[in-house]
């Protein structure tokens, strides 16, 4: 459910939350989502109210919900320190105690902007005066108005005023009148938040409006919750996914690096990642061979014109790169590579009877972030898209769509994701395309949705303007979920680039462009990856599945020849180079989460064999090579570990 914030939307940010917030805690369910949803936004004016009466310096901006929780853009000379957050914990609580009304009241922009003028408070005039005219303005009350006593019940005040019981004394100054410009909704009270389930997280910079030419704020991020138990739950996964943060692991496992002397958001794949890509993209081009698709290449760059004719650079220009200029003529990095997939398209005539054709590609595009909002691999300023574009009949749709689906299960559930939400986002206000190439598309989605019996949220209007679309988010092994997977039907760009095919009576008709990504970017769904498996890869994915140690040089050779055989034999295998003693080996290959090592001393080497100690297992006992191959094979089909 989306909160009405109508007085933030104009900053992109507010719709677009870094993707840590995106996540949902799946295991902690949630009674009311709604309710929970106001107790957050109100948490944020809670917050603000504690910190202006402890800290009367202070100067407030905004404060809307994430997904699991709030936050507040503050304006403060002074840094907040950790102590601090205790004290306005502290004074939140006081707050909650006291059960205070939240009181809404409409007013003019003329005696709105006298008082908060008069109250010197820079940002709130701003937001004030981005309210579009003719826009009701209203501020919300924590408390009475006339700072901690019941007001009389006047013309002035709208909205549920409290009974007079439910006031009572508290140490809050009685001068204290607080309120904020705000179109809520809210809460009645501020006992409706439970004291015990909220916590303040962490302070961090921003940006008033996100613009790094502003303004530097400090913002303070809370947690709220219905329960003191989910609070917990909370917290705890928290620590968890700070254990398998994918930045983190990245470096100690030396998979990749982002590096700020070569820009932000261009991530560098090192061996060990890049086996592991390599791996993920042969499978990844297998499964779509066997599944009838073909494969492109197109280039990273093309004429602007062509993003012209896309409409992107009219509609995405604000998240593409500069173009550069090549013989006079403008050149633009790709931000996709649909209207490439297009191009190829169009230089042939096609016929009805080639349909559906299926063209994919591992294409790498460059997008402009902000630097505040990159995040390790999640957001990234050039990934690469496993992309693919369906051409086919407009009777062909719901199969294709149902292949689709049938081969994003079978991938994800390689990977390890067999927990999906999935949506169907269909036509919003705007939109291109005929009520009746809308009415037949969202019917094929529904159609294969039902034929995989996958229960699905529908997002009424919540369709792009080019079709109707289906999102799938895939659970990961913390409860989190993530958006991956899209498949989305587009009337958009076959019309914009006057697509055509030969049809059964000759003539002339427009094909049926889908577009579909299934682990949407490599990069972001490698960051999931590392997450997932907090860098304990199942045996087939491992950059390293073994690692031989020898007790001592004396078993060097025979090791060498054991390694040799098994990479001679398909597996990635290596030998402990260091010389270090045994139990310095073992620990170092456990740091490096080596799924299996094989220990080799006298004995192992009088008999031919391995001491074979694996990470989920300990020591399973000596082998042959035999035994070892069959082990390693069995774990490697099962796409499991030993
Ligand atoms: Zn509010
Ligand atoms: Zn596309």
């Amino acid at each position: 459910m989306i909160i009405n914030l109508r007085y933030y939307d104009n900053d992109y940010y507010y719709n677009n939350l870094p993707v840590v917030s995106q996540l949902t805690q799946s295991p902690l369910q949630i009674a009311n989502p709604e309710q929970l949803e106001r107790i957050r936004h109100t948490c944020a004016h809670v917050m603000a109210m504690a910190v202006q009466i402890l800290f009367p310096e202070t100067k407030v901006t905004i404060g809307p919900t994430t997904n699991t929780g709030f936050y507040y853009d503050f304006d403060r000379p002074e840094p907040f320190a950790p102590e601090d957050l205790k004290k306005i914990t502290k004074q939140m609580r006081f707050i909650i105690k006291a059960n205070l009304p939240i009181i809404r009241e409409e007013i003019t922009r003329e005696e709105i902007k006298a008082e908060i003028e008069q109250l010197g408070e820079p940002y709130k005039l701003e937001i004030l005066d981005s309210i579009p005219a003719g826009e009701t303005i209203t501020r919300y009350y924590i408390g009475s108005p006339d700072g901690g006593r019941l007001p009389n019940v006047g013309e002035k005040l709208k909205g549920a005023l409290p009974e007079p019981s439910l006031i009572k004394p508290v140490k809050i100054p009685a001068t204290v009148s607080w309120w904020d410009l705000c179109a809520g909704p809210h809460i009645n009270y501020t006992g409706e938040i439970n004291p015990n389930a909220f916590a303040l997280e962490s302070v961090a910079g921003a940006y008033w409006r996100g613009d790094e030419t502003k303004a530097q704020l400090q913002r303070i991020y809370g947690t709220a919750w219905e329960t003191p138990e989910q609070l917990d739950a909370y917290l705890k996964q928290q620590e968890e996914a700070k254990r398998r943060d994918h930045r983190k692991l990245g470096k100690e496992l030396k998979l990749f690096s982002i590096q700020e002397g070569a820009g932000g958001g261009l991530v560098f794949w090192h061996p060990r990642g890049a086996t592991m890509r390599y791996i993920i993209e042969d499978y990844w081009r297998k499964a779509h061979l066997d599944g009838g698709y073909e494969l492109l290449y197109t280039p990273h760059v093309a004429n602007l014109e062509l993003w012209k004719t896309s409409g992107h650079f009219d509609f995405y220009r604000e998240n593409m790169f500069d173009s550069m200029d090549i013989e006079e003529q403008a050149y633009q990095i790709k931000p996709m590579n649909c209207p490439f997939h297009v191009l190829t398209y169009k230089n042939d005539l096609h016929s009805y009877r080639e349909f559906p054709l299926r063209w994919a590609e591992l294409g790498t595009v460059y997008r402009y972030e902000r630097s505040g909002v990159l995040h390790g691999l999640m957001r990234v300023r050039g990934f690469t898209q496993d992309d693919a574009h369906i051409f086919c009949l407009p009777t062909q749709i719901a199969a294709e769509i149902l292949g689709v689906l049938n081969l994003t299960e079978k991938i994800l559930s390689d990977f390890g994701f067999k927990d999906y939400e999935v949506n169907l986002s269909t036509r919003p206000e705007k939109s291109v395309g005929t009520d009746e190439g809308w009415e037949l598309a969202t019917q094929a989605l529904v159609e294969a949705l039902n034929s995989k019996s996958w229960e699905y949220i529908e997002d009424k209007g919540g369709g792009a303007f080019y079709g109707p679309k289906i999102d799938i988010k895939i659970k990961d092994a913390i409860g989190r979920t993530w958006q991956c997977s899209t498949i989305q039907v587009d009337f958009n760009l076959p019309e914009r680039f006057d697509m055509e095919y030969v049809a059964a009576d000759g003539s002339r008709q427009r094909p049926i462009m889908i577009h579909r990504a299934i682990f949407g970017s490599l990069e972001r769904f490698y960051g999931i990856l590392i997450e997932n498996y907090a860098g304990d890869f199942p045996l087939w994915l491992a950059p390293i599945q073994l690692r031989l140690l020898p007790v001592s040089e004396a078993q060097r050779e025979y090791g060498e020849t054991v390694v040799a055989t098994l990479k001679e034999a398909g597996y990635r295998v290596e030998i402990d180079c260091t010389g270090e003693r045994l139990g310095k080996q073992i620990r170092k290959a456990e740091l490096e989460k080596i799924p299996v090592v094989a220990i080799v001393g006298n004995k192992e080497v009088e008999t031919q064999s391995l001491s074979i100690r694996t990470r989920q297992q300990g020591d399973i006992g000596t082998m042959d090579l035999t035994e070892l191959k069959k082990s390693l094979d069995d774990a490697i089909a099962n796409k499991a570990n030993m």
